[in-house]
């Protein structure tokens, strides 16, 4: 059966000295959970986040990989780099990454067979932008954006591979999906998996929500039949807003 998830994603915030005091506060209030707990420090503080968690139960994760063994690619990190670190899971395809940084489908498919290859678990994301949603069309999007990357995977890699649905209009702007708007992208979701691969495929690959999730939604979106967690952007930057949205399960 599928997993409950709660991962937060730090983004480009916090240095070193920054994130041992948050993963301190984590660490202090860390109490068994249905849900499986991670974070995405920044490259840098990768290996000392590991070092701090090792003793707990929550998973130090990247935000991101290249998609090359090693090379002349400056400034990219592999994913035998991440391994080296003790990191397990990757973040792929965030928007800003596709945003800021031009990941398109073919090059996420790309970072996907190498992450796989490697024996990572990926936490794939994917969204439509506020004009789909406005133009109706946010289904067709989230299916290519799916399929393009990773349709032409086995149904074991799924095994390794977790979604994460994050409408972009929703991401850092206070705006949420409603729960009802979740469950119904959710439910496409899993029904364009189960057309794909069959429903034991579809039931057991854990689907995320992600975009301004707090404590005070995250019950009400966690409680949708087809949200099987959260990535959490903001609230994860602070301890206590953090285990509310991990307690919500
Ligand atoms: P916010 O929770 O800040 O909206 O960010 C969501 C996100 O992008 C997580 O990856």
């Amino acid at each position: 059966m599928r997993k409950n998830i709660v991962a937060g994603n730090w983004k480009m915030n916090n240095d070193l000295s920054q994130t041992e005091s948050l993963l301190a506060d984590l660490k202090s209030q860390t109490k068994s959970s249905d849900a499986e707990v991670m974070v995405a420090p920044a490259f840098t503080n990768l290996y000392q986040a590991n070092e701090a968690l090792k003793s707990s139960s929550i998973e130090v994760i990247a935000q991101n990989m290249h998609f090359a063994e090693n090379g002349a690619y400056t400034g990219e990190i592999s994913a035998s780099m991440l391994k080296s670190v003790g990191v397990k899971t990757v973040i792929l395809g965030h928007s800003e990454r596709r945003e800021y940084f031009n990941e398109t489908d073919a090059s996420l498919a790309k970072k996907v067979d190498a992450a796989l290859t490697n024996n990572l678990r990926i936490i794939f994301c994917f969204g439509e932008v506020l004009a789909d949603r406005k133009s109706n069309t946010q289904e067709a999007i989230v299916e290519s954006q799916i399929s393009n990357a990773l349709f032409h995977l086995d149904a074991d890699a799924f095994k390794n591979i977790v979604l994460a649905y994050e409408p972009v209009w929703a991401i850092g702007t206070g705006e949420t999906a409603s729960p009802e708007q979740a469950q119904d992208m959710h439910a496409f979701i899993r029904k364009t998996l189960a057309d794909k691969y069959g429903n034991d495929v579809a039931n057991n690959t854990s689907i995320l929500y992600g975009g301004s999730c707090k404590p005070g939604n995250a019950k009400e979106i966690f409680s949708k039949p087809d949200v099987d967690g959260g990535l959490i952007g903001g609230a994860a930057l602070n301890a206590d807003d953090f285990f509310a949205i991990v307690n919500a399960f």
